[in-house]
C-alpha cells in the first residue's frame, strides 16, 4: 500500500481528516481523545511542499496559513484565549505528522509554540489575551529570542541587557539563529535586568513587539537543511518596551524561560521522531525494490538489521516522547523525560536518516532521492532546543536524587 493513501481515522481519535499517511494510521491506532482537527493537505502534496520549499528555501506562508485556518498552528493555547488548547500529547501526535511531511515546515510552525510557551508559563491574563489570542485570530508567526552570537547552551551568559527608564524598559543586544525572526510579530526575548544579580537571578523575560523602533532583523541564514525554515539575527537598538510587557517579575527571565521547553521538547521530540519514521519508511520501502545477487536487498541480513535497528529507534523514542507529553499533561515535572526523549528522538533521526542513506546506496547521496533531504534535516534535532550534551547534563543532575542508597 502507498505511503501516500490518504486515511481517515476513527471518531475516537485524533480526526485529521483525508491527510493522513501510513505513518499516521500506525500512529493514530492507539486510541486518544477525540478532537475535530482537520488538515486538509494530503501528505503527497505535503511530500511536495516540502521538496519545493527545500529547493527554493521560501517561507512556507501559504502552508502556515493554510495550517492555521483548520486549527493546526498554535494548538497548545489554551481554550480560554481561543485557542485549541490540546493536549501535549495531542500536540505530539500532530508534531510527528507534520514532520513525517517536512521537517522544515514543522519548525516554521512549531517555533510559534516555542514562542508561547513562555507566555503560557508566566503570562498574565492581559498578556495572554493580547498575544496569544491575537495568534488565533490571525495567521501569524513569532519568535523565542534567547540565544546569542556568545550564549546558546549557556543561557545565563546571555548578554542582551534592558535598563529600566520610567515606566519603559530600553533593550539592547543582538540574538542569533532565531526561526521565524524575518517574519515574528512579537517576540519573546530574555535579557539581563540586574547585571549584580547571580546569574539565575539576573535574567528577565519581555514580549517585544515586532514593528518597535530599534529593532534590525538580519538576513535569512542558509542552513544545511530544514531551508524553508527562518533563521535570522536580531538585533536591538534602544528598543523600549513597557514595564506590562514584562513576562512575570525581575529575574524571573531563566526559570520561564527554561520552563517553556517543558512544553516545546516533547514536540520538537516528536518531530524528530516523524523523521525517522520517514527515514524508515523510504529505505524499507527501497530495500524490498532494489536487487543484488539475485534477491531484494532486505533479504540480506545485513540491511534487514539495519531496517530492525531503524524500526527499534522509532518505537523507543516515541514512547519517551509521549511519556515525556503524558507526564506534562498529567500535571508533573517532566524535564527529565523531555530531555531523555529529546536525546533520544534526536539521535533516532540522525542514525536513520543515515541509514536510509546507506540503504539507497549512491543514490541516497543524490538530491532527487527521498533520504538525502531527511539527511540534511535530521542533524538539527541533535542542536535546537539544547543540545544532546544539554539533555545529558539535565538528564544526569537528577540521577543523585533519584537513586538513595
Ligand atoms: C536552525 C536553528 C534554529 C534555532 N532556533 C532558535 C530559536 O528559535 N530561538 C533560540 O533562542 N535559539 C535558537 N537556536 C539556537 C540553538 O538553540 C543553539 O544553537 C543551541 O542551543 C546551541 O548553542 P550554541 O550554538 O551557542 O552552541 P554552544 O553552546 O557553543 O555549544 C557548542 C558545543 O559544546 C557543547 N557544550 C556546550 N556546553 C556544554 C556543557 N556544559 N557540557 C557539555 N557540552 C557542552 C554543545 O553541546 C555543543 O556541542 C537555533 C539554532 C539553529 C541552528
Amino acid at each position: 500500500m502507498s505511503y501516500l493513501a490518504q486515511r481517515t481515522l476513527s471518531s475516537t481519535s485524533v480526526k485529521v481528516a483525508g491527510a493522513l499517511s501510513t505513518n499516521a494510521t500506525r500512529l493514530f491506532s492507539t486510541t486518544v481523545p477525540a478532537r475535530d482537527i482537520s488538515f486538509d493537505l494530503s501528505d503527497e502534496q505535503r511530500t511536495y511542499q516540502g521538496t519545493h520549499y527545500d529547493e527554493t528555501m521560501e517561507y512556507p506562508w501559504p502552508v502556515l496559513k493554510k495550517a492555521h485556518e483548520v486549527g493546526l498552528l498554535n494548538t497548545h493555547v489554551p481554550e480560554a484565549f481561543g485557542g485549541p488548547g490540546l493536549s501535549l500529547r495531542e500536540c505530539a501526535l500532530i508534531s510527528e505528522e507534520l514532520a513525517y511531511g517536512c521537517t522544515g515546515i514543522q519548525t516554521a510552525m512549531e517555533a510559534n509554540g516555542l514562542a508561547e510557551a513562555p507566555l503560557i508559563v508566566a503570562g498574565s491574563e492581559r498578556q495572554n489575551a493580547k498575544y496569544l489570542s491575537r495568534m488565533i485570530d490571525e495567521p501569524l508567526v513569532a519568535s523565542y529570542a534567547v540565544t546569542e552570537p556568545g550564549a546558546g547552551s549557556d543561557v545565563a551568559n546571555i548578554q542582551t541587557k534592558a535598563v529600566k527608564k520610567g515606566d519603559k524598559w530600553i533593550l539592547n543586544g543582538t540574538k542569533m539563529w532565531i526561526t521565524n525572526a524575518g517574519y515574528a510579530n512579537w517576540y519573546f526575548v530574555l535579557a539581563k535586568t540586574d547585571p549584580n544579580e547571580r546569574p539565575h537571578k539576573a535574567l528577565s523575560g519581555f514580549i517585544v513587539d515586532g514593528d518597535s523602533a530599534g529593532l534590525i532583523r538580519g538576513k535569512k541564514e542558509i542552513n544545511m537543511g530544514q531551508r524553508c525554515s527562518d533563521t535570522r539575527m536580531v538585533t536591538f537598538e534602544d528598543v523600549e518596551v513597557p514595564q506590562e510587557n514584562m513576562l512575570g517579575s525581575p529575574g524571573d527571565g531563566f526559570k520561564i524561560a527554561m520552563g517553556a521547553f517543558d512544553i516545546t521538547r516533547p514536540l520538537v521530540s516528536a518531530g524528530a521522531v516523524g523523521l525517522a519514521q520517514r527515514a524508515l519508511y523510504e529505505a524499507t520501502i527501497y530495500a524490498k525494490e532494489r536487487k543484488t545477487m539475485g534477491k531484494p536487498i532486505i533479504a540480506h541480513q545485513a540491511v534487514a538489521f539495519m531496517l530492525a535497528d531503524m524500526q527499534m529507534a522509532v518505537e523507543s523514542s516515541r514512547n519517551l516522547v509521549w511519556k515525556s507529553a503524558w507526564a506534562k499533561d498529567a500535571g508533573e515535572r517532566n524535564s527529565f523525560w523531555a530531555s531523555m526523549a529529546k536525546c533520544m528522538a534526536g539521535r533516532a533521526a540522525v542514525s536513520n536518516a543515515n541509514d536510509a542513506v546507506q540503504i539507497y546506496g549512491g543514490l541516497g547521496f543524490n538530491s532527487e532521492s527521498a533520504v538525502e533531504k531527511l539527511y540534511r534535516d535530521a542533524k538539527i534535532f541533535e542542536l535546537y532546543e539544547g543540545t544532546s550534551q544539554i539533555q545529558r547534563l539535565v538528564i544526569s543532575r537528577q540521577l543523585a536524587d533519584l537513586y538513595d542508597a
